[in-house]
Parts: C-alpha cells; structure tokens; sequence
C-alpha cells in the first residue's frame, strides 16, 4: 500500500504542478475551466477524462471554488468511476487443467518480471504453475525467465534460440497436462519492428493452442510500460490486432509521472486491467484496487 501510493507520488505530484495555481481562489470562469482540462489532458487522464471533470465543474458549483481538496475529491471519484468496471484479477477458472495465459508486449515492458510475479502469486495460491520460454528469438529472454523459475521453484520448458515457438507451445502443454498442472504462463516474442511476423508467430501459438483446447489461450494478457506515456495506448491498438489481447498488466508505476496513462486505457479501451508492477522484485505485483488507485492518482 504505501508502495503504492510512494509509487505514484511523481504522478499525483505532476498532476498537482499541472494544476497548480488554477484553483487557488477565484471564479471557476471559462478561461480557468479551459485551463484545468488542459491540464488534465497533459497529465495523460486522456481527453473524455478532462472534458468530464471540467462540465462537472462548471455545473456542480462548488461552494468553495478556491478549495483544492474539493478538486482533488472530484477528479478522484471519476477517475474511480472509470477505473472500477476494468478491474479483473487473473482467476485461474479453466477446465480442463492448465489454464493457458499468453503474455505479450514489446521488448523492456516488464514482461519477463511480470511473468515471474504472476507466477509467484499463483505458487501462493498454491496452484501448480508452469512457464513456456516463448519469447525464442533472445536467448537473454529464455536465460532471464529460466533464473526466474528457478528462484520460484516452478518448472519451465525452453528451447533453443531461434527455435519455433508455436513447437515449444505445443510441448509446454503436453507437459503441463501430464503433470497436471493448474496455469502454464507463455512468455512470447516482442519485437515489434518486425510486425508483421510478429503477428504470425503469434497467431501460429494460437492456432496451436486452439487445436489442443478450443478455450486455449484462455488469456492473452499485454504487459504495458507505463513510463511510455501516450505511446501505452497505441500498442493496445496495435497488440489488439497482432494478438487479440483480453486484459492488461501495467508496469512501471512506481516512480514514473505518467501514471495517469492507466486511466486513459482504461477509458479508451474497457479491457480488464489484471494487476499492476510497482517494483522490480517478486512481491511487486499488486491487484488492480480501483479506489486505492483513484486516491493515488489525485493525492
Ligand atoms: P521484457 O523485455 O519485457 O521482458 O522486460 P523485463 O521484464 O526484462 O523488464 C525490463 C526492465 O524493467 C527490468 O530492468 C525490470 O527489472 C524492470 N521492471 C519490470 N517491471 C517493473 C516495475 O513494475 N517497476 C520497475 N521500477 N521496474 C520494472
């Protein structure tokens, strides 16, 4: 919690510098209003984010209009109202066993240490986990996530560098379900330069995974780094189309100021946000808690 809230200091802090002097006393005239959502907008809140809190505003009349508390208490409560419906932690529901979680994002997201804590969440929970080194085209990838594994306990199936990631799929499930196991976590490639085949290897897991369990991948998550800014919400676009992606991860949140970004997905697009990464160790996972974050955000 106080993770959490030291995380996203640097964005309630900018918001705040954003806002700065805006409502300190004086008529909420149009001009003021104009600039109080364009200081929302540059916060990354994202535009209907902005223009919401700008009408309610104009029409609430607040009693105190220099009152900054009353403010902030405002842009909390609709950034809470747009953060709720999105919050959806990952349930390990799939039957038959494993459930299959496909995490993709392009390359430095976070994506290898967000496997890792999933996994670690799930171990707590005292599901069998398994992770699939899907991500075959850097073997730092492969060496990365094997570390992980080792230092969770859990098992992992690799293959060599440059080696077919849809065979290596295939295996991991074949292993996964003889040895019973609950989640198999498939990290995959992410190099976004080359899209297009991209998109390929990522539709040939599927395909495979389709074929051996209709419901396979019972997830698609993207891992977002939300020290992008703006750029998060283009690779949901993009990650939409090469993937089909069900929810999302966003990481990075500690010590960035970007963090209003989350809310501009969340806005934008309505998928599921499953968790969010404040660290760089294990225990850095947290569940998406929409009123907690509200809070953080508006300070
Ligand atoms: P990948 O290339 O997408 O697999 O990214 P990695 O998992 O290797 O992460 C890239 C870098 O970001 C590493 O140095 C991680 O330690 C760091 N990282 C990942 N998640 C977080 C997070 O939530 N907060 C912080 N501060 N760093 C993170």
């Amino acid at each position: 919690q106080d993770r959490l809230f030291g995380g996203l200091k640097r964005t309630s802090e900018r918001l705040s510098e954003n806002l700065g002097g805006l409502f300190s006393g004086g008529k909420l005239d149009n001009a003021t209003l104009d600039r109080i959502e364009d200081a929302l907008i540059v916060s990354d809140l994202g535009p209907a984010m902005a223009a919401r809190i700008r009408s309610r505003l104009a029409d609430e009349k607040l009693d105190t209009p220099g009152d900054e508390t009353a403010l902030r208490a405002l842009i909390a409560d609709e950034i809470e109202k747009v953060l709720a419906p999105v919050a959806k932690p990952l349930d390990i529901v799939a039957f038959p066993r494993p459930q299959v979680i496909l995490v993709v994002g392009v390359n430095g997201s976070g994506k290898t240490t967000t496997i890792a804590k999933l996994a670690h969440n799930f171990v707590e929970q005292d599901y069998g986990v398994m992770l699939a080194a899907g991500d075959t085209f850097r073997a730092a990838a492969i060496g990365q996530l094997k570390i992980w594994a080792d230092r969770i306990g859990v098992p992992i199936v690799t293959g060599p560098e440059g080696g077919d990631a849809a065979g290596l799929v295939y295996d991991a499930v074949k292993r996964a379900t003889a040895e019973g196991i609950d989640v198999l976590i498939v990290d995959t490639a992410g190099r976004l330069h080359n899209k297009r085949e991209l998109m390929d290897e990522l539709a040939k897991i599927k395909r495979v995974l389709g074929r051996l369990n209709a419901a396979s991948p019972h997830d698609v998550v993207l891992v977002l780094d939300a020290t992008t800014g703006q750029n998060a919400l283009t690779q949901i676009e993009t990650f939409r189309e090469l993937a089909g992606i069900t929810g999302l991860v966003m990481t990075k949140l500690d010590g960035t100021a970007r963090g209003g970004v989350l809310v501009a997905a969340a806005e934008k697009f309505g998928l599921p946000v499953h968790a969010i990464g404040v660290g760089e160790t294990i225990d850095d996972l947290r569940p998406f808690d929409p009123r907690q974050l509200a809070d953080a955000i508006a300070g």
